[in-house]
């Protein structure tokens, strides 16, 4: 599954949503690099898409 990133250019912020739900700001594809044996932000993917998808989450 494939998810399309998006990144706030104001505060930083991941998400999917055309708009920042942090700021408000728009936001902008975050152009997720190839993949790296360092991959920074592999971690944050994997935690982002487990949190769409309601996996792992306490809510
Ligand atoms: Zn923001």
């Amino acid at each position: 599954m494939r998810f399309r990133i998006k990144k706030c250019p104001k505060c930083g912020r991941y998400t999917l949503k055309e708009i920042c739900p942090v700021c408000g700001e728009q936001t902008k594809s975050a152009h997720p690099p190839r993949f790296s044996p360092e991959d920074p932000y592999g971690e944050y993917r994997r935690k982002l898409k487990k949190e769409l998808l309601g996996i792992g989450v306490e809510k």
